[in-house]
């Protein structure tokens, strides 16, 4: 019996495309969307709001006490925490500093990844009597195909050169990608790639992870170029 294909995992560095990429393929193919970088960055506000970031324990302790919400609609997806809503606090140039501080506290991985797990099953299931769509979820973040749904039924990572990554990076904060706009843009991309990379590993695509190189493609093309791999591992489900 063929079966669809439910859960679709996108890692990458910044800059890569994942997050934009990633809800249009969710709203192209009517699934739920998860970006849980996102929920790295509202731990962030959180731990500096309720704890000390110099203090793993302390920003572990917040973590797990952390009343987030996570909106899983790819057309308008929220993040609350305690019944506010955070979504322009958490892209904040503080957060995006220190995020990779409290993503290295490996107390705070793992209680975000069982967070994780427990939406994608939620959204997968067609078991529950009261679900959210059970239709399936795109997933992205830095260790979404290797640690969190390493058994996702498609995975790809979205990479693309370092240029193109700066280049869109800074057209996104800075509205521009002259060699000043670029420089400023460099911590946000390459210093937290780099400290990222010390706890995930988002570089190189893992054994049966595809890889789709964007530095050539426009967003549409990019687009494009993932729901084909979604659409081979569903015509190879479909066979099997
Ligand atoms: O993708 P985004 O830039 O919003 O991710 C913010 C930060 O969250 C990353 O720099 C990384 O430190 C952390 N992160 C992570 N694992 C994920 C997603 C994000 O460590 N799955």
């Amino acid at each position: 019996m063929s079966r669809t294909v439910t859960v679709i995992a996108i890692d990458g560095p910044s800059g890569s495309g994942k997050s934009s990429v990633s809800k249009a393929v969710a709203a192209r193919l009517g699934l739920a969307y998860l970006d849980t970088g996102a929920m790295y960055r509202a731990a962030t506000v959180w731990s500096m709001e309720t704890a000390d970031l110099d203090d793993p324990a302390s920003v572990a302790t917040a973590v797990r006490a952390m009343p987030l919400v996570m909106g899983l609609d790819p057309e308008a997806p929220g993040v609350e925490l305690d019944g506010r809503d955070v979504a322009v606090p958490i892209r904040s140039t503080e957060v995006t500093t220190n995020v990779s501080k409290v993503a290295s506290n490996l107390e705070v991985r793992a209680e975000l990844k069982r967070l994780q797990r427990e939406i994608i099953d939620q959204e997968t299931s067609t078991v529950r009597a009261v679900q959210a769509r059970g239709r399936g979820i795109v997933a992205e973040g830095r260790d979404i195909t290797t640690v969190v749904a390493p058994d996702a039924d498609v995975r790809v990572l979205l990479t693309a050169s370092e240029e193109a990554r700066l280049r869109r990076r800074s057209l996104e904060v800075h509205g521009a990608a002259d060699a000043g706009a670029v420089e400023a843009t460099k911590d946000q991309v390459l210093r937290r790639d780099r400290d990222d990379a010390k706890v995930t590993q988002f570089q190189v695509a893992a054994d049966g992870v595809v890889t789709v190189d964007s530095s050539d493609l426009d967003f549409e093309q990019t687009v494009d170029a993932v729901l084909a791999v979604v659409a081979q591992a569903q015509a190879a489900t479909s066979r099997a």
